[in-house]
């Protein structure tokens, strides 16, 4: 899990263990979604809890993150849409004892297509709620939700995040390389598919060429970097921008190399020589 979208007060009310029994996770991406609901079970079950959150290392946090957890368990739409007959067997899984968990976890996806008699069976579940149990409805959209049943739902918004409405412009086959490509852009849209457009390969290996001369200071390490067209160039040294940028903070990098990457980025966009560019960059970053 990269990042941490689960919402602070649910965070809190999970760690006291006085959690609603219904909760409604709506907006996003069914990925922030399904992963805030698998951190919120974590939370509720790790044996060794931290101040930071799951250890993610104790039996519990580790089948739940494999998705192999008898009393954590995600229902998806079989078909277009969740029918009663998907309800009913989930139900009784809901009702039966608990197997190892201290608190079970159901997580129902794209429950906007709950059919009316699944979504009033669900309905009853909630009237009479298994103890130490959460059910949550995971939706893009809440309004295709049957009111009544919405309504008893302690609900949560998930901000629909700028790599998600990116990540749309690709299909099913691209969306891995793409996300790898917003990755190395530090989460820049228009440079990500700068990227995208030369491919994502070609520019981690001739990145990674570079860091190694950088590393081992070994300028003639340079030679099969060129020839460079411009365009790439500025690519290249974008994306070695937003790299300085994440490593000054870890304090990898110096101000002083970013000024220098910056000054570099500068030279490109003047139409200075790409090969000429990178070279006296090269040499800044040695000191
Ligand atoms: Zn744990």
């Amino acid at each position: 899990m990269e990042s941490n979208l689960l919402p602070a007060l649910l965070e809190k009310e999970a760690r006291t263990k006085k959690i609603a029994h219904l909760l409604l996770f709506y907006g996003g991406s069914a990925r922030d979604r399904l992963e805030s609901g698998l951190r919120l079970a974590q939370i509720l079950n790790c044996q060794s809890l931290l101040p930071t959150g799951p250890c993610q290392q104790c039996s519990a946090c580790l089948k739940i993150l494999s998705g192999n957890h008898p009393d954590v368990l995600i229902l998806e739409p079989l078909k277009t849409s969740i029918g009663i007959e998907q309800i009913l067997n989930w139900q009784e899984k809901v009702y039966r004892k608990h197997y190892e968990a201290e608190f079970k976890v159901f997580l129902l996806d794209r429950a906007d297509s709950l059919t009316i008699p699944a979504a009033n069976a669900l309905l009853k579940v909630t009237e009479e709620p298994p103890e130490r149990t959460v059910i949550i409805l995971s939706a893009e959209n809440p309004e295709g939700i049957l009111p009544t049943l919405r309504s008893r739902a302690q609900s949560y918004f998930f901000p629909t995040g700028k790599r998600e409405k990116w990540l749309e412009n690709y299909d099913e086959n691209q969306r891995l390389e793409a996300a790898g490509a917003f990755r190395l852009s530090g989460q820049n849209p228009d440079l990500a598919a700068a990227i995208m457009k030369y491919g994502l390969e070609p520019t981690k290996k001739w990145l990674d060429m570079f860091w190694k001369v950088i590393a081992e200071e070994d300028f003639l390490g340079l030679f099969p970097l060129f020839p460079l067209e411009k365009e790439l160039a500025l690519i290249y040294v974008q994306v070695m921008a937003a790299q300085v940028q994440a490593g000054l903070r870890e304090g990898r990098f110096s101000a002083a190399d970013l000024l220098a990457v910056g000054q570099a980025l500068e030279g490109l966009r003047k139409q200075a020589n790409p090969r000429l560019v990178i070279e006296v960059l090269a040499l800044q970053l040695f000191q």
